[in-house]
């Protein structure tokens, strides 16, 4: 049987002073699955992001999270009910180090080392600061520390920004390692279609705020218009 769905957006109408960008999108994460957002530049994927994850109100749908209504609830709530978002900017804490960055994001009850040992290459730079780390590094931090609470959701926007293709290839399958070894439901936003689609299990494609395609990973590998739909330029 299906695992649940830890996250239900239906008829999502998302933007800014009222105007909707995203209209009408339907999407699903299920518990332990990885899921990418694509599309490209302007498309909406970050105001989708945005708005599931609490920073934006939506203008209009509904987004239902562990099985309950969250529309317009308020980023930090959503947090502490287990919704964890790594922002694009990464947002460390660059003078702390690793472990501090990580105490820093530990509510009552989380712990660094289960995090620890699912991405073991923060371990040897636990003693570094943050700001001193190599921009793959520092994602994985950024990702490090959105777990130490083990949300059910993890929605993680563009972890390739400003990253080499190499490294975007270490770094994404850390998303499966999630999925599978805390069994949270990852969104992720990712330029990089292909090796996107090497991790995720399905894929959601927006073009002008619409949803143009979407189905499973190897639905969408096969699919001729993928690459015209969520063009980039590098994927
Ligand atoms: P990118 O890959 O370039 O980040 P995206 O798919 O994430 O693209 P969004 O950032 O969600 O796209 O932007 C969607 C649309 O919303 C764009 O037309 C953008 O200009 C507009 N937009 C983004 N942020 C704002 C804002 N703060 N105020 C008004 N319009 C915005």
């Amino acid at each position: 049987p299906e695992a649940e769905a830890v996250l239900t957006v239906t008829g999502l109408e998302a933007g800014y002073h009222g105007i909707p960008v995203v209209r009408g999108l339907d999407l699903q994460v299920r518990a332990g699955e990885v899921v990418a957002l694509l599309g490209s530049n302007g498309a909406g994927k970050t105001t989708t992001l945005m708005t599931v994850a609490g920073l934006l109100a939506p203008l209009g749908g509904s987004i239902s999270f562990d099985g309950e209504s969250i529309g317009g609830v308020a980023a930090h709530r959503l947090a502490r009910r287990g919704l964890s978002l790594v922002p694009e900017d990464r947002a460390l804490f660059a003078e702390l180090t690793v472990r501090e960055n990580l105490r820093l994001a530990r509510a009552k009850t989380g712990s660094e080392r289960d995090v620890l040992d699912l991405l073991p290459e923060l371990t040897k730079c636990l003693d570094r600061k943050a700001g001193l780390l190599s921009g793959g590094e520092q994602q994985m931090l950024a990702v490090g520390r959105a777990l130490v609470t083990r949300p059910k959701l993890l929605v993680v926007d563009e972890m390739s920004l400003g990253l080499a293709p190499v490294v975007v290839e270490r770094l994404l399958p850390v998303l499966r390692r999630v999925a599978v070894g805390f069994g949270t439901g990852v969104l992720v936003v990712e330029q990089h279609v292909t090796l996107a689609l090497d991790v995720a299990e399905r894929a959601y494609v927006l073009a002008h705020g619409r949803l143009v395609l979407s189905g499973t990973a190897a639905q969408l590998r096969d699919q001729p218009d993928l690459l015209t739909a969520s063009y980039l330029g590098d994927a």
